[in-house]
């Protein structure tokens, strides 16, 4: 396993074992000769890392990991907290405000009444994602920032990119499992390097998400 592990730089642990379904898909992959990998991913495999446990297979990721073997942002919250930040919920930022130097010194935020509040600060991180931090910035126009806040090549919101794919469900003539072990998402990467890369631009990954994870397909 830790030598098909396709680890661009040294990861902190191995990979995840694979459950009887993956295993059962990677062999027969392996008969066509396609390389079904696992996937670098923020669970921790075999050991405790960070103050979380070892994944140990509850096979329920998705939304929460009972006992915290995944990594999310709610184990990050705490130690936030810890250190005396404080989390408000609930806020949808609507502004960022700037100085005369143009330099975000204010954000405006509604809370679910629409009363609006606002934070100030010396740093701010706008991490609302690619299409909601654009609208922020956009939406935050005014005297000093014409075409909205850190606009000034006026790129902010243009030249989204997304990542077009086409899926394909393959169905089984034997049972695959899927809901024993941890909940795994590995890839066949022939297409996503290498040979198949040089010649062309498109990368086909096969990705096994175990989306029919209770179903025998
Ligand atoms: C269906 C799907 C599958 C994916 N699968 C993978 C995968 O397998 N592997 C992978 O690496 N990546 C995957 N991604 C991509 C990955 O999830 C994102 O790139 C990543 O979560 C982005 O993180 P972020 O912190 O920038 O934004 P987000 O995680 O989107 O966080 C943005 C936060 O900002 C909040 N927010 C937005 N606007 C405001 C506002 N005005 N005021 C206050 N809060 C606001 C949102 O509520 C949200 O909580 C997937 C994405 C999708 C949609
Ligand atoms: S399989 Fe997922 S839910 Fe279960 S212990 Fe591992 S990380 Fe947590």
């Amino acid at each position: 396993m830790a030598a098909a592990h396709r680890a661009v730089s040294p990861l902190p642990m191995g990979p995840i074992p694979f459950g009887p379904g993956e295993q059962r898909l990677t062999d027969v992959a392996a008969t066509l000769g396609m390389q079904n990998l696992p996937a670098p991913q923020a669970r921790n495999s075999g050991v405790s890392f960070d103050g979380r446990p070892p994944c140990c297979g509850n096979n329920n990721c998705f939304p929460v990991c009972p006992i915290a073997a995944k990594y999310d942002a709610a184990t990050a919250l705490p130690r936030i907290e810890a250190k005396g930040g404080r989390i408000i919920t609930n806020a949808v930022a609507y502004r960022v405000e700037t100085n005369a130097q143009k330099k975000v010194e204010a954000v405006h935020y509604y809370d679910p009444n629409r009363t609006s509040h606002s934070v100030s600060g010396k740093i701010f991180v706008l991490a609302c994602n690619g299409i909601e931090t654009p609208k922020l910035l956009l939406l935050s126009a005014d005297d000093k920032n014409p075409r909205g806040v850190a606009n000034s090549s006026d790129q902010v919101g243009r030249n989204m990119m997304d990542q077009p794919k086409l899926i394909a469900d393959i169905e089984m003539s034997e049972p695959l499992w899927t809901g024993v072990g941890p909940v795994q998402s590995s890839s066949i990467m022939n297409t996503s390097q290498g040979d198949f890369r040089r010649e062309y631009a498109g990368a086909c990954s096969v990705w096994k998400t175990w989306r029919e994870a209770h179903s025998e397909v």
